[in-house]
């Protein structure tokens, strides 16, 4: 794979052009593995689950109740049928149905050929083995028939869904005991900084612990990856070019916070040139100065900011597509609700910037987007006290009460 991100350019990108820039240059990793459905949630299809059969297999029953030829039924006044045999889930008739009988059913039976109509027990009354059916009921009521769910031949799930537990329990109801997923993309972690510190350890004057590493981490597992933690590296140029090279060749992903804002104390630059290649996208986006994407040998490298609110934001908005786009997902932009905003704001134009808030209720109990009260790129007690992201365009630099803004969950963002 040569220079994957390079864009050949070094102007301002919006988001939407770094997205398309993205969507160009990246494709899916190869790979797969079958696993069993008990494990497949949160990983991503790799091959279409196809129905062999219909769903339901047969015409049954969606109530527990008495089924009847439907054209056994008088139009004005009650009905009264023999009530002649059993039809429970599981046991069907082992005989054919006659007219002019009532069979009592259960929800799930088959129905067999021929009656057609379903009454449930509390629209019948039942007088010993004698049945009272009351007038205007409708063919086929309370009947499911076969193959409404599903028929032969088709897609229930298709590839490049990451699985939820709908989609595991659709191919277990046709049938699949195993699913074909992509294999786990492999992504290496670590953090910058001779401040940084493991937490657990001391702090010395001058040092502070490490957050993003387990923020990144928790993020890349819960977007499905097998993460390996590379531990945090000093501001030196020599170990961090040793451990990535070494870490490249057995991962799909590099990504690192901090070590990545151009100063002096910042060699991950120089040294991912050295060993592949290194663009800083220029986006117009807030947080997030300049992104750094690259690529060492077949892994692809993220340079994270070092705050722990950016280095977050910037992981939900590019590591987040990048993951998508590598594991070959078919749902690689997160869905925004459109809400009227409870909070004003004033911001700038010419760049896209995303803020902290939530969803409340405002007095007339209408659903609203709050914006949290501190936005600082380090303050990571506003991503605690957050739900999701505010994304607000290039175009608008004011938002008034009132107004629709878009509001993206973090629950899109990091699965
Ligand atoms: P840098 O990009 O390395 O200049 O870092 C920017 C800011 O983020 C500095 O205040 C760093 O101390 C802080 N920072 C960098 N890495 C981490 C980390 N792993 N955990 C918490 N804060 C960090
Ligand atoms: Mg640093």
């Amino acid at each position: 794979m040569s220079d994957r991100f390079h864009t050949g350019g070094t102007a301002v990108m919006t988001k939407a052009e770094a997205m398309a820039a993205l969507k160009e240059k990246i494709t899916p990793v190869t790979g797969t593995e079958q696993v069993p459905l008990r494990e497949a949630l949160g990983r991503v299809l790799a091959e279409d689950v196809v129905s062999d059969r219909d769903v339901p297999p047969y015409d049954n029953s969606a109530m527990d109740g008495y089924v009847v030829f439907f054209d056994d039924l008088k139009v004005e006044g009650e009905t009264r049928m023999p009530v002649t045999g059993r039809i429970a889930a599981g046991h069907p008739l082992d005989r054919e149905a006659k007219r002019g009988e009532a069979l009592q059913i259960f929800t799930g039976a088959l129905v067999p050929e021929g009656p057609d109509t379903v009454f449930t027990v509390e629209e019948v009354t039942r007088d010993g083995d004698t049945l009272i059916l009351p007038p205007g009921a409708r063919r086929r009521q309370h009947c499911r028939k076969r193959a409404e769910d599903v028929s032969v031949g088709d897609v229930v799930v298709p590839t490049g869904r990451l699985l939820r537990a709908q989609e595991v329990g659709m191919a277990a109801s046709v049938g699949y005991a195993e699913l074909t997923v992509l294999r786990k993309l492999r992504a290496a972690v670590f953090s910058t900084g001779d401040e940084i510190r493991d937490p657990g350890g001391d702090t010395p004057p001058g040092c502070i612990y490490d957050s993003n590493r387990f923020t990144v981490m928790a993020l890349l597992n819960g977007v499905g990856c097998r993460v390996t933690d590379l531990g945090i590296l000093p501001d030196d140029p020599g170990t961090v070019r040793d451990a990535l090279e070494k870490a490249a060749p057995d991962h799909d992903l590099i990504i690192t916070s901090g070590g990545v804002s151009m100063g002096e104390e910042d060699h991950i630059k120089d040294v991912v040139e050295d060993l592949g290649s290194l663009h800083f996208w220029k986006l117009a986006i807030k947080p997030g100065k300049p992104v750094a994407l690259g690529q060492i040998g077949e892994a692809a490298f993220i340079g994270l900011p070092g705050n722990p609110v950016s280095a977050m934001v910037i992981f939900m908005i590019i590591g987040r597509a990048v993951t998508a786009l590598l594991q070959g997902r078919s749902d690689v932009e997160p869905t925004r609700i459109p809400v009227p905003a409870a909070t004003d704001w004033q911001g700038k134009t010419g760049r896209r910037e995303w803020v902290r808030g939530r969803l409340g209720t405002d007095d007339n109990g209408r659903v609203v987007a709050e914006i949290y009260k501190t936005q600082g790129s380090g303050v990571l007690t506003s991503m605690v006290a957050s739900e999701g992201l505010i994304e607000i365009p290039e175009d608008v630099d004011r938002i008034e009460v009132g107004q629709p803004v878009d509001y993206i969950p973090f629950t899109e963002m990091t699965r």
